[in-house]
């Protein structure tokens, strides 16, 4: 008895630990500057939990417990080890696993329990398989789609949201007559089914651009379904995890909406992020200014103000380390060099400012939207490496632009821009960029990486 006390004591403490580092984790992982101990806190917060966990006296047997940590190490060790780039979809899938073990948690008591499952608890139960469920096959489908295994462009059909209301209708529907009698397990299957199909419905008609906010959303929704399986379970730990999950899903989300100026019901029921076929294909596209490395470089070294906006090209060509020699070159010569960060510039939240952190360019230069854009026009060069979407004019000014609305960074105010990327070809939004034919704009055609490192060599070799 003595040890069993003992033992929940030390499992209850080990909860509480686990609660206060997932909570001091996510206020850290807020600032570039304490992120690094947040991700730890995190893990740390995470080993508790498990380990307390374990030691739950109601375990009889830790043979499969032990199979499934070996799969989910064999699983888990590459899912941590892809591109950056990469991350979006890795989280969906992380998702989509959480989703699917709680989905199959609220199966296993559904059946252990039933026919006598008070209502409250059959509730909590099927928000939790319901919730579970649509997460895990949306999940897969937003990383099929970011993955390019699956068609990025939206799919749609008419009465599209009829069909989706109609089929969580019924899914909830089949939830309340379950709380009501639990005894009709036979239901219980189809409550499961409908929320994968709807998973999978949902996620066809949005766009490859939008997918992001969507896994924000749907990490919300695995959070929400985790702390409803905490009440299943009679776990604080995992309704406090679950609740933290999924409150910071949304705000996440919420931020990410802002900053891509779109309302939810926008992101889920529109067509953003649409592939635009040529339709300009009669209208000759205007021509265009390029440069040389030499002569960016030149423009670079008269300057005295430059601001220079990354974006996702920077990312793929993992040019942050080269683009930290040019700024210590230029900084060298006493141009003044800040950079340009858009909330939604790359692939996923922060994107722009992790890499940059990667190469140890000072937090204090990394200036946000709002900030900047009040220095560009008195700003000689804005450059812009493997950014598109963020510095489309059109956001400003073409109300049939499918990222109209959406703020930018207002890079054509400057005195001169000039583009690195390697064609003329769309950003992820699939349009076109007015910024290209200025008068102003110099194009610097190329992979981010090769141009800079010419640049960082003319700057060197021109003398400092
Ligand atoms: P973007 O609009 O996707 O444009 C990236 C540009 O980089 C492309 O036009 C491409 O042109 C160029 N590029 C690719 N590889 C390159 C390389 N190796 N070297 C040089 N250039 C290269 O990127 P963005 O301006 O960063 O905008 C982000 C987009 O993602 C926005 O539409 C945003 O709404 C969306 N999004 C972001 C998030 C997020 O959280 N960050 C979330 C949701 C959606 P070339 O092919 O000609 O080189």
């Amino acid at each position: 008895m003595n040890t069993i006390l003992s033992t929940e004591t030390v499992i209850e403490v080990a909860y509480l630990v686990a609660t206060a580092l997932f909570i001091l984790s996510l206020k850290w992982l807020s600032s570039p500057t304490t992120a690094r101990r947040g991700v730890f806190a995190g893990e740390a917060g995470m080993v508790l939990a498990i380990a307390g966990t374990l030691l739950h006296h109601g375990i009889v047997d830790y043979k499969w417990i032990a199979i499934a940590l070996v799969l989910g190490t064999v699983i888990g060790i590459p899912l941590g080890n892809v591109q950056m780039t990469a991350v979006p979809q890795r989280t969906a899938l992380s998702h989509a696993f959480g989703a699917l073990c709680v989905t199959l948690v609220g199966t296993a008591e559904f059946y252990l329990r039933s026919p006598n499952i008070a209502p409250f608890m059959m509730a909590v139960l099927s928000m939790e398989v319901i919730l579970g469920s649509l997460t895990f096959t949306g999940s897969l489908m937003a990383a099929g789609k970011l993955q390019e295994i699956l068609p990025q462009r939206p799919i749609t059909y008419k009465g599209q949201n009829f069909v989706n209301l109609a089929l969580l209708a019924c899914a909830i529907g089949i939830a309340v007559i379950l709380v009501i009698h639990p005894e009709q397990m036979k239901l219980f299957p189809a409550m499961i089914l409908i929320p994968l199909v709807f998973g999978v419905m949902l996620v066809i008609p949005i766009g490859g651009a939008d997918m992001p906010t969507v896994i924000s959303l749907l990490n919300s929704y695995a959070g929400l379904s985790a702390a409803a399986m905490g009440f299943v379970l009679n776990s604080k730990l995992l309704i406090i995890a679950g609740a933290l999950d999924g409150s910071s899903g949304f705000i996440l989300s919420v931020i990410m909406s802002k900053a891509m100026n779109r309302s939810f019901t926008n992101v889920l029921f529109g067509g953003f992020g649409q592939i635009q076929t040529s339709s300009g294909a009669t209208t000759e596209a205007p021509p265009v200014r390029s440069a040389t490395p030499e002569e960016a470089a030149a423009i670079l070294a008269a300057a005295s103000k430059v601001v220079i906006v990354p974006g996702y090209g920077m990312a793929v060509a993992q040019a942050q380390h080269k683009v930290r020699e040019m700024y210590d070159a230029l900084t060298k010569r006493g141009v003044d060099v800040t950079f340009g960060i858009h909330p939604v510039a790359g692939r996923m939240p922060g994107h722009m400012n992790v890499l940059l952190a990667e190469a140890d360019i000072p937090y204090d230069k990394l200036l946000e939207m709002d900030q900047v854009n009040g220095d560009i026009p008195q700003t000689d060069v804005a450059l812009v490496i493997g950014a598109n979407d963020v510095t489309n004019p059109a956001a400003r000014t073409d109300t049939s632009s499918p990222i109209y609305g959406m703020p930018i960074l207002d890079v054509d105010k400057a005195r001169t821009v000039m583009v690195i990327k390697r064609s003329m070809a769309a950003g992820f939004a699939g349009i076109d960029n007015p910024l290209y034919y200025l008068d102003k704009t110099l194009m610097l055609f190329g992979d981010a990486k090769n141009f800079v490192s010419s640049i960082v060599k003319d700057l060197s070799g021109s003398g400092g």
